[in-house]
């Protein structure tokens, strides 16, 4: 079969309850997307919403997208941010950063939304940390399908966030019937249902051999290898759906609680860095707890023993 369906993982984030469908074990990134949470929904207060501490980052960036509701974000370069439905907040880590995300104050009612990170490659992974807020994304609409273009290009829209590598990112409602996709040969991608059962399938190149397609649903990822030059997507109601893209990450991505490396050596400095308040990470005047890290598996248990 040319689809493939993982199953994501229940987790908590926050005071949220997520569906973690990237990474899995056997599907571990889809171009440079290395991680996707499904977020909520659940229901907020004004006082009481995601509420995710001060936490660092290194190597990727993040990429946040609400379908409903708002969340506040503030980080170590200074930026405080509400983002709504149809925004993005796109956070560069680089050598690192450290970010909140918090009830806003203002928000009561339904929280839903995609967090997903994109891993740096190796000529950017070091750079400086940015913070950006995309207000206005390009809307692309065909074959009765509606999509907002998060990252990337498609049908001619483009994406104003900037990303290191050739990506495909966007939220698509597709209306009931088969909605065709039409891919780029070099892309692998990957569909996440949203709020909805879809099926979905890859035509081959002998349109002939009809292959059936396949179901998803929430809290699953369906993922396509590079080569294929259409996805359809069938579903029997309007289904709000993540397409996500891109060129195959080529590096070996080494991920670790909210790190971002390339070996378990590195992991563990950073992991020092944010234990010891080192200089790689600055700090979140946030109302939060810092969230301390759990400390590697990897590393030795220290004796307080003097022998
Ligand atoms: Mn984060």
């Amino acid at each position: 079969m040319a689809i493939e369906v993982h199953d994501g993982v229940a987790a908590e984030v926050g005071r949220i309850r997520v569906r973690r469908v990237l990474p899995r074990r056997k599907l571990r990134t889809v171009g440079a997307w290395c991680f996707a949470d499904h977020m909520g929904p659940a229901e907020v207060t004004e006082e009481s919403g995601l509420d995710v501490g001060p936490h660092p980052h290194t190597g990727l960036q993040t990429v946040t997208w609400l379908m409903d509701g708002a969340v506040l974000h503030r980080d170590s370069l200074g930026s405080e941010q509400l983002i709504r439905p149809g925004q993005v907040n796109l956070m560069t880590a680089g050598r690192g950063v450290v970010h909140s995300e918090e009830h806003t104050g203002t928000y009561r009612g339904t929280l839903q939304g995609v967090q997903l990170w994109v891993a740096q490659p190796e000529a950017h992974r070091h750079g400086d940390p940015a913070f950006d807020h995309h207000a206005g994304l390009p809307a692309v609409a065909w074959d009765g399908a509606e999509a907002t273009l998060i990252a990337g290009e498609y049908l001619g829209a483009r994406s104003p966030a900037g990303f290191a590598t050739d990506l495909l990112g966007m939220q698509v409602q597709v209306a009931p019937g088969v909605t065709r996709f039409p891919l780029r040969t070099d892309f692998e991608h990957a569909v996440i249902a949203l709020d909805g059962p879809l099926l979905v399938g890859a035509p081959g190149r002998d349109r002939a051999i009809a292959e059936p397609r396949t179901p998803t649903a929430p809290g699953q990822i369906a993922a396509l290898g590079t080569g294929h030059a259409e996805l359809e997507v069938q579903a029997r109601e309007p289904v709000r759906l993540m397409l996500l893209g891109g060129v195959p990450f080529p590096e070996p991505v080494f991920m670790w609680w909210n790190f971002v490396a390339r070996s378990a050596d590195e992991v563990s400095g950073f992991y020092a860095d944010w234990r010891d308040r080192g200089d790689r990470f600055g700090e979140v005047p946030s109302p939060l707890d810092r969230i301390p890290a759990p400390s590697p598996p990897w590393e030795p248990v220290r004796s307080t023993h003097p022998w």
